[in-house]
């Protein structure tokens, strides 16, 4: 399973297919990609390969942010409805996740009542309880690092907003997910290799961090909201 991200300039959706092409190796049951332009997002997912992923992306849509994911199914069978990207009730908030949300339940129970599911994961619960909070006052960022710090479990999350479409949210603990610099456009991948058709240069991301991607600047935060400072590296890999 694994996750990718791009914003920048340019479209696309052929980097984060290709992306998730070089993450087959790693193992999955699904797939999907969430695309986001000035028409709002569009979600293409599917069940099995990323051939049959390719098959069910509309060829007329493309955008210059967006993220991919490959599933490995803990949560829910492998279907398309509990393939991701999901999608929180309002639409304004898209997300991929790799890992397991070992309190979704809970969560579900204390803070999301009355909210019907799509699905049967319990990565969706982040996503709507994301929503819930910025609906409540929060601000996007405010709201997801306050989900955040309320799970319990593994992640690699990149979220989108439709309400600020050059911005992409990451996170990760105790899962893979390495942010990568271009020159005007910035990625996320649960490994070097999916983006290595883009760009060379990573920077590592320790547990708990936050990242906010823009075309042109990372942010990095601990999980105390600080900002954080770190070198990238050359990956010397073959793409
Ligand atoms: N636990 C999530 C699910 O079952 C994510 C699985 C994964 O890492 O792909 O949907």
């Amino acid at each position: 399973c694994g996750i990718v991200g791009y914003v920048g300039q340019q479209n696309c959706k052929e980097i984060l297919l290709r992306g998730l092409e070089k993450l087959e190796y790693r193992g999955y049951d699904s797939a999907g990609i969430a695309l986001l332009n000035e028409a709002g997002v569009h979600i293409f997912k599917e069940k099995g390969r990323i051939a049959q992923l390719r098959e069910a992306v509309d060829t007329t849509v493309d955008a210059p942010v967006g993220i991919g994911h490959t599933r490995w199914a803990t949560h829910g069978i492998p279907s398309r409805v509990n393939a991701h990207p999901h999608q929180s009730a309002s639409g304004r908030f898209t997300l991929v996740h790799n890992g397991v949300i070992e309190n979704y339940t809970l969560l579900y129970n204390e803070y999301l009542q009355g909210i019907s599911l799509q699905s049967d994961t319990d990565t969706e619960v982040v996503v709507q309880l994301i929503d819930k909070l910025v609906q409540e006052g929060a601000a996007a960022e405010e709201a997801f690092r306050n989900v955040l710090s309320l799970l319990k479990g593994s992640y690699a999350i990149a979220l989108l907003d439709a309400e600020d479409p050059e911005v992409i949210y990451v996170a990760k603990n105790k899962s893979p997910l390495l942010v990568g610099l271009g020159d005007g456009f910035n990625v996320v991948a649960s490994d070097a290799m999916a983006m290595l058709q883009v760009t060379s240069q990573y920077v590592e991301l320790m547990d708990q961090e936050t990242v906010i991607l823009t075309e042109n600047s990372i942010q990095i935060k601990d999980a105390a909201g600080h900002l954080i400072e770190r070198a990238p590296y050359e990956a010397l890999l073959d793409a």
